[in-house]
């Protein structure tokens, strides 16, 4: 794999960090798709575009693929959204994860898998996982065929300082960090293996990257906090997902604001986090 490069992520932020939203702005939410598309393209994936209506209008999902060398063994999803809410720039949710999975893309484009990798972009997550949602229905996308997945949700926000960093009531939060500075792998039990692995993986890949794991009992419905973004729809599907994250309103201010901007994200953690995301990939899928 070729190392990330932190001005590639900073180039795609910068590129994307704008209100990328259906009602509001239409034409923004467009160009990134069409920024994803041919940055997918650029490293060597074959991408298609999925049409996902909503509520009379319609967006798109950009999928690219990675073809393995053993079709038997499933095809393994990395995914973030790219959508925002009305009246937020969206750095952090979910610029920073697109940044991420687009230079990931550009990393392993000359690594070899035994397993297929879809890269994908999902599009109205805000709405309700509205463009996984459809991914997963969508016969073509042989559903039975998905072996895992990893949704990169908001990877870009940082606090040094002690107490920075919040937890829903349901954790014991004695047994993790009161600092803001860490990446969360969170998993159900169906997908604990999963959870366990990418988190041995980006811990022992990237010194500087702290990293806790959360497994929450069950297929994980009753806690919201852990619920929200598109590795949800999976986990109602029965299929072992797993999200990375910042922990996004647990930790960082800015969520679904106007201040939700580049200024505001820490470049290096998010090359780490793809560095972490790209070393366990290799090792997961080989
Ligand atoms: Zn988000």
């Amino acid at each position: 794999m070729q190392e990330p490069n932190l001005k590639n992520i900073e180039k795609h932020l910068i590129e994307l960090v704008r209100e990328r939203n259906l009602f509001t702005t239409p034409d923004q939410l467009a160009s990134a798709g069409e920024y994803i598309r041919h940055q997918l393209q650029s490293a060597n994936l074959s991408v298609r575009e999925e049409t996902v209506p909503f509520e009379g209008k319609q967006s798109i999902n950009i999928l690219g693929l990675k073809k393995g060398s053993d079709s038997s063994s499933g095809v393994f999803v990395l995914a973030a959204h790219y959508d925002t809410v009305e009246g937020s720039p969206g750095a952090d949710d979910n610029a920073s994860a697109v940044s991420a999975l687009l230079e990931t893309a550009r990393c392993l484009q000359n690594s070899q898998f035994k397993t297929s990798l879809l890269f994908a972009g999902f599009t109205l997550e805000e709405y309700g996982f509205v463009g996984s949602r459809h991914f997963l229905e969508q016969g073509e996308n042989g559903m039975n065929n998905f072996c895992g997945m990893i949704s990169l949700e908001m990877v870009g926000f940082c606090n040094p300082q002690a107490g920075s960093q919040n937890y829903p009531p349901y954790i014991d939060s004695t047994q993790y960090p009161d600092t803001g500075d860490f990446i969360a792998v969170v998993g159900n039990e169906p997908s604990a293996t999963l959870a366990q692995s990418i988190a041995e993986v980006m811990d022992q890949s990237v010194p500087p990257l702290s990293v806790e794991k959360l497994v929450v009992p069950g297929r994980g419905d009753q806690f919201r906090e852990v619920t929200l973004s598109d590795h949800f729809p999976f986990w109602e599907n029965n299929i072992p997902a797993v999200m990375v994250t910042d922990t996004a309103f647990l930790r960082n201010p800015n969520y679904h604001q106007p201040s939700d901007t580049l200024d505001t994200l820490d470049i290096e953690f998010i090359g780490n986090v793809t560095k972490g995301i790209c070393k366990f990939l290799e090792t997961y899928l080989r």
